[in-house]
């Protein structure tokens, strides 16, 4: 995203990326959701980062002749009474997001579901195995990629700039999601990992046209017939890869909820760069300004990275300010230690 900002700029840049298969950004279904929790409550900053988001993604498709974004809207099929009483007054003290369903049988062929369901919109979902692929063949065709791991140890800082092997420049970013977590200049700030897994499964009867929700949600993907279906949010865990108990969780969720068969294709485990706060990173070191994070970006990366990676180009190229919510200087003292 960050690269893309700068692209824009017609600023020189160079991505280095080793491309793991197993970030969370290749994991993630990239559904853009304006509520969040059991009170159907707007996400922090919804009404101005997702028309960004939107607005920036349909951009990047018009550049790279594709298409990334998609709205799909969210049915959401209530758990318990309890939770369609929630949805119910949520609606009345603000519909913006949330409506009532009028055909409340509609989905009965596909779906068990007893206590109704909700209509969420507008929500959104972002291909982003697809984006990150093309936006990736675009970097190489401009000579701005290079493939391989960053090591910090060959990272030296001068005052004037930086060099790394032998490339000379005058800032430098992260954007490396969980891995800023052991990086000596960021290592510091209150990340606070979590992980999460999914299910991409292949149904030849559900129908394309919404995301569906209930305990989980059932998001279609731009592959013919198939749902990625996800997710849990751990904040303990021993390691990044597919559990079991995940599996045995989510299709027994699918076996109760589905009326249609389904069959498992993929399990896929990441962890998520989240922060204490639940507010991005962004912002230069307060001992080293030539020396960036773009991260922190959470449960909520398709629709915070573009809005965040935006201010962050603005900042380096015009100086226009990050936001106080979201800059790193709020842990100056903390970074300064
Ligand atoms: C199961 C799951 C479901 C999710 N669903 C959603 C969702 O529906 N909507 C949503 O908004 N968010 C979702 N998220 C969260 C979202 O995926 C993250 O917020 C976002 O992907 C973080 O992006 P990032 O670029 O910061 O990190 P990452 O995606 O982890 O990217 C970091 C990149 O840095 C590279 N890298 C790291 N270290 C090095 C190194 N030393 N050298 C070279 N390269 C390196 C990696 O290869 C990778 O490409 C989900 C996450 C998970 C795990």
């Amino acid at each position: 995203m960050l690269s893309w900002f700068l692209y824009k700029e017609g600023k020189s840049f160079l991505v280095i990326d080793d491309g793991n298969e197993h970030s969370a950004s290749k994991s993630a279904a990239g559904i853009i959701n304006p509520v969040t929790g059991r009170r159907y409550v707007s996400t922090w900053m919804i009404d101005e980062v997702m028309p960004f988001a939107v607005n920036t993604y349909n951009e990047m498709g018009t550049h790279l002749h594709s298409n990334f974004v998609f709205q799909k809207n969210i049915i959401d099929f209530f758990p318990s009474p309890q939770m369609r009483d929630a949805f119910v007054t949520r609606i009345t003290e603000d519909d913006t997001y949330v409506h009532s369903y009028p055909d409340q049988n509609k989905f009965n062929r596909h779906f068990n579901y007893d206590f109704g369901c909700g209509e969420v919109s507008p929500v959104y979902t972002i291909s982003q195995q697809l984006l990150l692929a093309s936006w990736r063949k675009k970097l190489s065709t401009i000579n701005s990629l290079l493939e391989e791991k960053f090591n910090i140890e060959e990272l030296d800082v001068e005052k004037k700039g930086l060099r790394y092997q032998n490339i000379l420049a005058q800032k430098i970013i992260f954007c490396d999601g969980i891995s800023s977590m052991n990086n000596p200049w960021f290592n510091l700030l209150p990340f606070s990992a979590n992980k999460g897994e999914a299910l991409i499964i292949k149904s030849d009867e559900l129908t394309i046209e919404y995301i569906f929700k209930k305990g989980m949600m059932l998001c279609p993907l731009p592959v013919q017939n198939t749902f990625w279906v996800g997710s849990n949010y751990l904040w303990e865990f021993k390691d990044d890869q597919p559990s079991e108990q995940f599996y045995d969780q989510c299709t027994s969720l699918l076996k109760h909820w589905l009326k249609v068969p389904f069959k498992v294709l993929f399990h896929k485990a990441a962890v998520r760069p989240a922060t204490v706060e639940r507010r991005p990173f962004v912002g230069f070191h307060p001992k080293n300004n030539n020396i960036g994070i773009l991260n922190g970006m959470g449960t909520k990366g398709s629709s915070l990275a573009p809005f965040f990676a935006n201010q962050l180009a603005q900042n380096l190229v015009y100086g226009f300010p990050i936001s106080d919510e979201a800059n790193i200087f709020r842990f100056s003292r903390i970074l300064s230690k």
